[in-house]
């Protein structure tokens, strides 16, 4: 299942342990590779396939305490990254929010974290894989070997081969806890000139914003700004227990608790405990680069039909009108908002990974019939931006849309039929997009 609960399916799945199983399936087998599980999208399976999952290649292979490079399997979680790397005064820089989340899927969903203006996506952090293909054996793929190949995996969505290890250049850590500061914003359109005020002087950086607000005031929220706090010393932070969440557990309550009315009451009584909070919070580094780690009840209440999440990165000049737009959008289809979020983007496109300069928004809400309708109408706000929407986040993004938003999408499709003339590694998501 995915793990916005949109799409099941009953398919073959392999756990190897050795390198030699991986090999076993006959060259010519199609396949798909499945690291956590922890796309939304079905980015891990749904093509008819055998699934080949990769949690047993979980191993830290070495690790340079004094430069920070470390070499491991794609299946390491980056919850194990984080408890290897931290004693040793490491950490890894951009990471999404949940630790079971591997390094392979990292790799080929080109992950971001709240500090893409400053240290960008996951690939900056790559200096090798290995990548494994029937068809080509096992190829070091790095910027100056294989450099198109190394360039087509890094947000590749699986689709290249399996990635068997990654070498990563860790940043040095500059304390385990993060010190959080909250600032007060009006209205959603604020997102931006805030976010570019802070971003000279933060080292993460996201908003919250309430869209069950009206008129004037629709969008307030809170700017959070991050950064080390150096006394906090580097031992071990001592916050790495969480309750572990699948797809299918997500979906275990069968009825939807958010609806228009509690999301309402959800956001206000969020907004309420935050104004009622201390400005400024101190928490573990796992705490912060984990949020979702213990606060797996938000995604259950989506009920078993589950969630959407629309993530879009928009260029800065577009956000007014957009703000504007989603305003009427969401009046005229009526669907509640669970979370709204800004990060703010300094990068470049390529390809089809999730990547540029801009504001990313994304938004959270309950799966049903007006749910549908309102995600069709955001694909034509984001074309309209001249923005991306983002693959894996979305179980129904339609390649006309896909098409239509990523410059790359063409080159990235010829490039992958090049290589790979079969079309061995495939996902639903390969196929609904033409891949
Ligand atoms: C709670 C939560 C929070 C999240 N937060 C963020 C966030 O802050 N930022 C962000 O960018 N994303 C975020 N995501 C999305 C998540 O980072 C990506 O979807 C990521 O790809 C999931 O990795 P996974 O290990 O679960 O892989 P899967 O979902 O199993 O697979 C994802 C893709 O990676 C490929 N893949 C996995 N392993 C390998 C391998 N060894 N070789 C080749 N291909 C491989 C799969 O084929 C598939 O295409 C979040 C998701 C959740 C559920």
């Amino acid at each position: 299942m995915s793990f916005d609960g949109a799409v099941r399916r009953l398919e073959s799945v392999a756990r190897p342990d050795r390198y030699r199983q991986i090999e076993q399936l006959p060259p010519d087998a199609p396949r798909t590779v499945r690291g956590g599980g922890y796309s939304y999208a079905p980015a891990s399976f749904g093509a008819r396939t055998t699934v080949q999952r990769t949690r047993d290649f979980n191993r830290v292979l070495s690790l340079d305490p004094e430069n920070g490079i470390l070499e491991c399997e794609a299946g390491l979680t980056l919850g194990q990254l984080h408890s290897v790397a931290t004693p040793h005064g490491w950490y890894l820089p951009a990471q999404p929010g949940y630790p079971l989340i591997t390094i392979g899927g990292c790799i080929a969903a080109e992950a971001h974290g709240k500090n893409h203006f400053r240290d960008g996506t996951f690939r900056r952090r790559v200096l090798a894989l290995d990548l494994f293909h029937p068809a080509h054996g096992i190829l070091r793929l790095t910027r100056d070997s294989h450099a198109d190949l190394f360039e087509l995996t890094c947000g590749g969505l699986g689709l290249t081969g399996q990635i068997l290890s990654a070498t990563l250049a860790l940043d040095r850590l500059e304390g385990t806890r993060v010190e959080i500061r909250r600032v007060s914003l009006g209205r959603l359109e604020e997102a931006v000139p805030l976010l570019e005020q802070w971003a000279p002087k933060s080292r993460f950086l996201y908003t919250w914003h309430n869209l069950s607000v009206s008129g004037a005031s629709f969008g307030r929220g809170f700017l959070y700004t991050g950064d080390f706090r150096p006394e906090s010393g580097l031992a071990r932070d001592g916050g790495e227990r969480f309750t572990p969440i699948t797809a299918e557990d997500r979906g275990r309550w069968r009825v939807c608790l958010l609806n228009r009315a509690t999301t309402v009451l959800f956001n206000a009584a969020y907004e309420l405990a935050q104004r009622a909070s201390s400005r400024v919070r101190v928490l573990s580094l796992f705490e912060f680069l984990f949020p979702v780690a213990r606060k797996v009840a938000y995604y259950e209440l989506f009920g078993r039909k589950g969630l959407h999440e629309y993530q879009m990165l928009v260029p800065v000049e577009s956000f007014e009108d957009l703000a504007a737009t989603l305003r009427r959008g969401l009046m005229r289809f009526g669907v509640p908002i669970a979370l709204a979020s800004c990060k703010l983007f300094k990068g470049e496109r390529s390809l089809l990974r999730f990547d540029g300069t801009g504001i990313c928004l994304a938004l959270d809400f309950p799966r049903s019939s007006g749910s549908e309708r309102l995600a069709g109408f955001l694909d034509g706000v984001v074309r309209e931006a001249r923005g991306l929407p983002n693959i894996v986040k979305d179980s129904r993004l339609p390649r006309e849309t896909v098409e239509a938003c990523y410059p790359g999408y063409e080159s990235f499709r010829r490039s992958l039929r090049a290589f790979d003339p079969l079309r061995l590694y495939r996902s639903e998501i390969s196929e609904r997009l033409g891949l």
